[in-house]
């Protein structure tokens, strides 16, 4: 039995599936970072994984929590968001035996190990913001001198706060022209 300490994703439950349907255990699951892929990085990983065995399998329940740098949409800022992860997958020995069952299985691997890396960067994703802010009233920078506003009002007037209706606003100028 080759176990993967190297892999953190790799979740090693080889012994857990030997026992009876129903047994349950926790894991916890803390990591100072972790590269989910090249353009995913999470740090501060903290939470739980618990495992419930099945007839052919097992059902692994994620609540983490994590922190991802991003890119503030506003001001250009990076910062932290948070992220919380949680999920419910089934993981079976033989996934898909069962056309009757329309939920998505996972393939418990041979070695009695279960990878969570396509599952917490797929989750982690899900819980990205569509609008990546530092914070819901970042006045973000002066298009007039690049001030970032949350430092300093540099005396501009702002004719419009939102860059993004400045954006809208010349689309609909162009549109105009156009016709
Ligand atoms: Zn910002
Ligand atoms: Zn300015």
């Amino acid at each position: 039995m080759t176990k993967k300490k190297n892999d953190p994703l790799r979740l090693d439950i080889s012994y857990l599936v030997k026992q009876p349907p129903a047994t349950y255990k926790e894991f916890e699951f803390n990591f100072p970072q972790l590269a989910l892929s090249p353009e995913l990085v999470l740090v501060d990983i903290q939470g739980t994984i618990a495992i419930s065995v099945t007839d052919d399998g097992v059902v692994a329940e994620g609540k983490l929590a994590a922190l991802s740098q991003l890119t503030c949409g506003r001001c250009l800022d990076d910062y932290w968001q948070p992220l919380e992860i949680n999920f419910t997958e089934i993981f079976s020995a033989h996934p898909g035996d069962d056309p009757a069952d329309d939920q998505q299985e996972q393939p418990l691997e041979a070695d009695g190990s279960i990878d969570l890396g396509s599952i917490l960067r797929d989750y982690a994703l899900l819980d990205m913001p569509i609008r990546q802010l530092c914070k819901d009233d970042c006045k973000g920078l002066c298009p007039t001198c690049g001030m970032d506003l949350n430092q300093e009002d540099c005396g501009h007037r702002q004719e419009s706060i939102d860059p993004r209706m400045e954006g809208l606003k010349q689309l609909l100028e162009n549109e105009e022209t156009t016709d």
